[in-house]
């Protein structure tokens, strides 16, 4: 699959996915550029950035990203991004119920689809619009957890939880490294 090792240097090929408007390329270019930019472009098929990170014992992983596009048009290229991927984060924007069922749309396919061994994480972004929310975080929680997923909120906008959530992704990448 997309995991690969060398000594302490871990290489993980990860794909976001999600309905389009959710935030997967803000939160892309959070944790790769640092920056938030809000009248970023909406993605054509996928984009491709990578970004090495450095953990507390020293290993470094370096990230291979595919953001993909959430219009239904590219749904049938998904599997092209999924298969091979160590890690597949799947987002939905707190302030969207409609964004929320088309991330189990997501699960449910990599579950059918996608690789056996896949890390999966559930993603709720925007959580900054705390005033405007519609989904609850413990319906996120539950959900996540039927499903063996991990579970985290994030902002791409205030940067909260973003590095955190490429970090606990790589937990379970690192007994056995794949
Ligand atoms: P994508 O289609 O999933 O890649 O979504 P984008 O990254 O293009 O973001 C869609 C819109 O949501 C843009 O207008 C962003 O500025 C906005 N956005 C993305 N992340 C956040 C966030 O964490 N908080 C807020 N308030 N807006 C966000
Ligand atoms: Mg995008």
């Amino acid at each position: 699959n997309g995991g690969a090792s060398d000594s302490k240097n871990i290489r993980v090929k990860l794909v976001l996915l999600g309905d389009s408007g959710v935030g997967k390329s803000c939160i892309v270019l959070r944790f790769v550029r640092g920056q938030f930019d809000p009248t970023s472009k909406v993605t054509v098929g996928a984009s491709f950035l990578s970004q090495t990170i450095a953990l507390q014992d020293s290993t470094t992983v370096k990230f291979e990203i595919w953001d993909t596009a959430g219009q239904e048009r590219y749904a049938a290229l998904a599997p092209l991004y999924y298969r091979g991927a160590a890690i597949a984060v799947v987002v939905y924007d707190i302030t969207s119920p409609d964004s929320f069922s088309k991330a189990q749309y997501w699960v449910k396919e990599l579950q059918k689809h996608g690789s056996p061994d896949i890390v999966m994480a559930l993603v709720g972004n925007k959580a900054d619009l705390h005033e405007k929310r519609e989904i609850p975080v413990q319906d996120g929680m539950d959900y996540a957890e039927k499903n063996g997923m991990f579970f985290i909120e994030t902002s791409a906008k205030t940067a909260d939880n973003i590095n955190q959530l490429f970090e606990i992704s790589t937990s379970s990448q690192f007994s056995p490294i794949r």
